[in-house]
């Protein structure tokens, strides 16, 4: 087996102040590369700094912010050669009831940010023929379930938005994927399990077994770090190759 060595690079990470964000943002510090994490909740400048990266508080449903957060990485780290596009939150209500401010809410942050943040930096990634971006998508990326318009939507717009940039950033050094989870042991899903429960009238164990994991060949929820290290190989010198593809981490969910 070979060692690859990882070269040191700027990331830009949004949503870091908890689940999948948090751990890839202390995953790219153990790697050596400079962090900046982007999150709305101030308490992500703590967990940000423990890990060794730097904080920039932004509400990235504010298109400023997300301009805002790409200048702040320039004038720190000198450029952003990794955009990981992570942020996201859930709304659950059939269509018939759906608010329209959450729908626009949930637009905004899953699908207008990620294409703000990859428009700011791509200027940089351009000039130096190098640039990695993934965007953190999800099964419903691929498929749907009832409840989750917006996110659905948003999920399935991401990978329009990730196609289109490799295809555009094929000749300047620039790669795009997604990545797919299922249900990762995070806070968005610990809240999910406790409204599914009330719903349902169930136990939460048996919502993550009969519900959750009802279609999963492997019978657990993923861990964040597992999520992270996907992360860290598509952003490697290693997978130069890889582009405009969606990265399924699904517990085999999408196999059926
Ligand atoms: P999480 O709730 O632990 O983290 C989401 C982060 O986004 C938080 O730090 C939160 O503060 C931040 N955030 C929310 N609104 C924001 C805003 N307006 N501006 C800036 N930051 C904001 O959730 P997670 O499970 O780690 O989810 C991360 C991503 O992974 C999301 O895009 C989610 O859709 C996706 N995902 C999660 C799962 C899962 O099972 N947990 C599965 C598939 C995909």
């Amino acid at each position: 087996m070979t060692t690859t060595t990882v070269i040191p690079r700027v990331a830009l990470v949004t949503g870091t102040s908890s689940g999948i964000g948090e751990a890839v943002v202390k995953h790219f510090c153990e790697l050596g590369h400079q962090v900046l994490a982007v999150d709305f909740n101030p308490d992500g400048k703590a967990i940000a700094e423990a890990a060794g990266a730097a904080f920039y508080e932004a509400d990235l449903t504010d298109p400023d912010a997300c301009r805002g957060a790409v200048a702040d990485a320039v004038k720190r780290f000198g450029g952003v050669d990794i955009l990981v596009n992570n942020a996201g939150i859930q709304h659950v209500a059939a269509i018939e009831e759906f608010p329209e401010a959450k729908w626009r809410q949930i637009i905004d942050l899953m699908l207008t940010a990620p294409f703000l943040l990859t428009q700011a930096a791509w200027p940089h990634m351009r000039q130096k023929g190098w640039g990695r971006i993934v965007n953190i998508a999800s099964i419903h990326a691929q498929v749907a379930s009832p409840g989750k318009a917006a996110y659905i939507s948003a999920k399935h717009g991401m990978i329009g938005l990730t196609k289109t940039a490799a295809l555009e950033g094929g000749e300047q050094g620039i790669t795009a994927n997604a990545i797919c989870p299922a249900y990762v042991k995070t806070p968005l899903v610990d809240n999910q399990i406790a409204d599914q429960a009330k719903l349902h009238g169930m136990g939460e164990q048996e919502v993550i077994e009969n519900i959750m994991l009802k279609n999963a060949a492997v019978k657990r929820l993923i861990e964040p770090i597992e999520v992270a290290q996907l992360v860290a190989y598509l952003t490697s010198d290693a997978a130069g190759a890889v582009t405009g593809a969606s990265w399924n981490i699904d517990l085999g969910w999408t196999a059926h």
